[in-house]
């Protein structure tokens, strides 16, 4: 059923679908919303925020066009639903997450699923480590006003960032930048509708 619902709202790589049918979503919701897991909806987890709509998280991966070989950075770890999914088509995720307690929960969740090629890091999006080094794919899932230039700069040549931009508070359309040999190709791709990406780590737990 949960892999008919996002074939037919278009997805169709295999690897994707295939990867969606692997990763247990029971495991990244609250105890209250195990029954809902494989419903196409966003839910609420700790601290305000949410885990992404199953469609959105495999069509936000298919847009992403992963290879094995690839070093991935995502902002916004919350659930580590995301992160899960991504871990098993890309060679490394870097996740990043403002709350200590997300980023905790998450940890270890993706340690108990075997997801042993992805780190954790409690920390800002908005101001990513350089010694992080640089990314084949960057996936933010938390929205963005703009693209910050710096987030752009972290692309290796060739790279994809993929973005929910627009006004925090209502819907955004999401983004897929490309860097090319000429400069940063754009595509609108859907409109979505994301928690905001705020800047700082978050000072309650
Ligand atoms: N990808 C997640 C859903 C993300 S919800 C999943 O699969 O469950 C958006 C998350 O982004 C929230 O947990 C929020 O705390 C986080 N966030 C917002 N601003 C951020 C920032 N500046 N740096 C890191 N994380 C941020």
């Amino acid at each position: 059923m949960f892999q008919l619902t996002l074939r037919r709202r278009g997805i169709s790589e295999q690897a994707v679908l295939r990867t969606m049918e692997e990763i247990p979503r029971e495991a990244f919701v609250e105890e209250r919303d195990r029954a809902d897991a494989y419903r196409d909806s966003a839910l609420g987890i700790a601290c305000g925020q949410t885990i992404s709509q199953p469609f959105v998280v495999a069509y936000m991966t298919e847009q992403l066009k992963l290879h094995k070989s690839h070093r991935v950075l995502e902002i916004g770890t919350g659930s580590g639903y995301q992160a899960a999914v991504l871990s098993r088509l890309a060679g490394h995720v870097l996740t990043i997450e403002r709350f200590r307690t997300l980023a905790d929960r998450a940890r270890e969740r993706l340690e108990k699923l075997g997801c042993y090629n992805v780190e954790v890091m409690f920390g800002d999006g908005f101001d990513v480590p350089a010694g992080a080094g640089q990314f084949d794919r960057i996936i933010v899932t938390a929205a963005m006003e703009a693209v910050p230039e710096k987030l752009l700069e972290r692309l290796e040549p060739g790279g994809i960032l993929i973005a929910p931009v627009g006004p925090q508070h209502g819907t955004q359309t999401l983004i897929r930048f490309t860097k090319t040999a000429d400069g940063i190709d754009r595509k609108d791709l859907v409109d979505v509708r994301f928690v905001p990406a705020i800047p700082g780590v978050a000072r309650e737990l």
